[in-house]
């Protein structure tokens, strides 16, 4: 065999043992941190499985993709904890027809977790650089029916409004009203309230006709809701 021949061999013998390596920390990450921990949704477990957690994170950061915990992904920002997206996803139990809003693009996680399941997803991302990279990537890997929009996500998104599910991914002082008023009847919206780098409240909101009941999840530690 030529040495060109044998370079290539094993070139691709290293790529397919690196992607190898990803599937095996991903399905280790899936029944060691979330099924473990009680979340038992169908389609939750299998868009866990299947997103790429390794190609949302900074390149040199890829071997701790699958790890316990949140990341840093640059401007400040992080990608929540495996465990926490699988939380709020079964949270707001989605299926296939679901429209969904998210606040807090990030880098895409999230949006293409919730894009393996429902029909449509529209996230919004208030620093345009990372809107941007979170859009580039979601198009390169087919996520066609996710919309990434730059701006305040204090306003939602009223063009498409009312969602099935709102999921909000930055922590707010208190819950943007326009965002109640764009959830859909018998609709859900997932949301960690409390001040900034203190110790915040996931809430669960749901929406009755007027009456609108909240409920205390756990503590949790997420980047704060800015505004513009
Ligand atoms: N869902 C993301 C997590 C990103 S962290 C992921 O899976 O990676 C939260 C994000 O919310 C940050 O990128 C931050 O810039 C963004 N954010 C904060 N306040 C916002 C606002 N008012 N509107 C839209 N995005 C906001």
């Amino acid at each position: 065999m030529k040495s060109a021949t044998v370079l290539i061999l094993f070139f691709i013998m290293l790529t397919q043992g690196y992607t190898q390596n990803f599937e095996r920390m991903r399905e280790n990450m899936v029944r060691q941190q979330i099924q473990n921990r009680g979340i038992d949704h169908q389609a939750t477990l299998r868009a866990m499985r299947n997103v790429e957690r390794h190609l949302f994170v900074p390149r040199g950061q890829q071997r701790r993709a699958y790890d316990d915990g949140p990341m840093p992904i640059g401007y400040g920002q992080t990608i929540s904890q495996p465990y926490i997206v699988a939380y709020m996803t079964q949270l707001v139990n989605p299926g296939p027809k679901d429209r969904v809003l998210e606040i807090g693009a990030g880098s895409g996680y999230q949006a293409a977790v919730l894009a393996e399941i429902v029909d449509k997803v529209y996230t919004i991302e208030i620093i345009p650089e990372l809107g941007n990279q979170a859009k580039q990537l979601l198009e390169s890997l087919n996520y066609d029916n996710v919309e990434v929009i730059t701006g305040d996500g204090y306003f939602g998104h009223e063009k498409q409004a009312p969602y099935d599910a709102i999921v909000v991914t930055a922590a707010a002082e208190y819950i943007p009203p326009p965002l109640i008023a764009q959830l859909r009847d018998g609709g859900k919206m997932v949301i960690p309230v409390g001040s900034p780098f203190l110790v915040q409240t996931l809430m669960l909101v749901e929406k009755h006709g007027d009456k609108i009941t909240t409920t205390n999840l756990m503590p949790v530690r997420f980047v704060p809701f800015t505004r513009r």
